[in-house]
């Protein structure tokens, strides 16, 4: 355990072990990243490196000694972590005067420092606009800091906070999980087969939170995963020898499957990195090469599966930059969803597009 374990987010975990080992921790840290990054453990360890008694060379936790521990079993007196309540979109603001600010000016009760951990910050500012009390006072917080505390704002939609009180955190992004990790916790979680579960993550683009919706929600407002597969697997394979009603019907299933502009988005994001892979097999095939063959297979999304015997079949119907080409107008669909008044329009006018590139290309390999 510690800042130096936390992978996956390697670059945030250096930068946090440089300043603790500077002696120059920020007085308020953003961390932002999408749901199921790995904010609140690098918060935790953070905490846990900060308070150490043993601290090593590189100044991360030992984990073992009674502070590490303490941390680790959410009874360390210095840290504490605050959410708003359950049944609340937005932190009340007795919660951020009674408790947030009023733990904040605190002294350390065993360590030389405490650290207030502040989950869902977003959640400080209220949907409708208007008035943000609890933003308002957060930000005089941050405005008069502490001496001895660390605030450490953790937000999956960091725009939504006000730009005076970013302006005032130090700023660490954190990279999507990768798919891997994704499915992961959604295999452990909601007892997905892989297969399923590396769908999901896929088509949530790597929000945690979306794909739990995904595989949770209702079954008539959910995606249905298999359908939504099935259709861009017709669409990479056949799209260019499809007849205009066979297209509709095409567009028609994946819009029936995606059930809303949240998996058509991702359902679009797959395409794009289908069409990718297509187009990095086509070079490939174009160049006649075998002996990249190992370092093509490394730079695929799907390296197995239907998708891969998929992209194969379109590898060999076009050329590398037609496919590229592809892949960008999938995009570009992509970048409209939710501003066209439509789906199955948008997707139509996609698929009739797509359709149009040119076939066999005179570079056919071989
Ligand atoms: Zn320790």
């Amino acid at each position: 355990m510690g800042l130096k374990d936390c992978e996956g987010q390697p670059r945030v975990a250096r930068s946090l072990l440089s300043a603790l080992q500077r002696g120059r921790l920020a007085h308020a840290y953003l961390l932002a990243g999408p749901v199921g990054s790995g904010k609140r453990r690098v918060a935790t360890e953070l905490a846990r490196a900060a308070l150490c008694e043993r601290p090593s060379a590189e100044s991360d936790a030992c984990g073992g000694c009674e502070a590490c521990r303490a941390v680790g079993d959410g009874r360390h007196p210095d840290v504490e972590f605050f959410r708003p309540p359950d049944d609340k979109a937005a932190y009340p603001v007795k919660q951020v005067r009674e408790q947030i600010k009023r733990h904040a000016y605190l002294r350390p009760a065993l360590g030389k420092r405490r650290m207030l951990v502040i989950e869902r910050a977003e959640a400080l500012v209220k949907g409708s606009g208007g008035q943000n009390e609890s933003a308002d006072t957060l930000l005089k917080l941050l405005e008069e800091p502490p001496r001895d505390t660390v605030i450490v704002l953790l937000a999956a939609h960091p725009e939504r906070l006000p730009e005076t009180v970013r302006s005032r955190c130090q700023y660490i992004r954190f990279e999507p999980p990768s798919t891997l990790a994704l499915a992961e916790a959604l295999m452990e979680s909601d007892r997905l087969d892989p297969d399923q579960a590396a769908y999901a993550s896929r088509l949530s683009g790597g929000d945690l939170a979306l794909a739990r919706e995904f595989v949770r929600g209702r079954k008539k407002d959910s995606p249905n995963l298999g359908l939504v597969r099935e259709a861009l697997l017709d669409i990479v394979r056949f799209v260019g020898t499809m007849t205009v009603p066979g297209i509709l019907a095409v567009a028609a299933k994946l819009d029936g499957a995606a059930r809303g502009w949240p998996a058509l988005v991702g359902a679009l994001g797959i395409l794009a990195l289908l069409y990718r892979d297509s187009a990095v097999k086509a070079a490939a095939r174009h160049q006649g090469g075998s002996s990249s063959t190992v370092s093509v297979e490394t730079a695929l999304a799907f390296r197995t599966g239907p998708e891969a015997s998929a992209t194969s079949d379109a590898a060999r119907d076009y050329g590398p930059d037609t496919l590229l080409e592809m892949a960008s107008r999938v995009l570009r669909a992509q970048e409209d969803c939710g501003r066209y008044p439509a789906r199955l329009l948008l997707l139509e006018v996609l698929l009739l597009d797509l359709a149009g590139l040119p076939r066999h290309p005179r570079e056919v390999a071989q």
